[in-house]
């Protein structure tokens, strides 16, 4: 499992794929009785359909008071977001680590 910090750079920094904002349709309990009823990767080739490029502040991402970050979709997220960084080359985020140090 790759360590991630939660700084959040990744969810208002970088461009992802990410559901579009269609609040009804990415409802917990809507995406809890399509994955009840279709199976998760329906509802990953959903949200992937759904969604649209984003280089901005994800409408996702709620900012803890710890100073971490949170993704309110985390579960549901579409693959850009789940394969970031990419695991097969890392087992823990450099951009992370550095911003929680401060060193960046
Ligand atoms: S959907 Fe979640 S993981 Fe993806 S950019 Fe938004 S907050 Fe980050
Ligand atoms: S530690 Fe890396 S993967 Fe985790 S939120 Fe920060 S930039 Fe994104």
């Amino acid at each position: 499992m790759l360590t991630c910090y939660r700084c959040g750079s990744c969810c208002h920094e970088m461009v992802a794929m990410v559901p579009k904002d269609e609040s009804s349709n990415l409802s917990p309990d809507f995406l809890a009785n399509l994955e009840k009823s279709h199976g998760f990767d329906y509802v990953d080739e959903y949200i992937d359909n759904n969604s649209v490029l984003q280089g901005m502040r994800c409408q996702w991402l709620r900012d803890e008071p710890d100073g971490t970050t949170t993704c309110l979709v985390y579960e549901k997220r579409s693959s850009d977001c789940r394969n970031y960084p990419d695991p097969t080359i890392t087992s823990f985020c450099r951009v992370g680590k550095l911003k929680m140090t401060g060193e960046l």
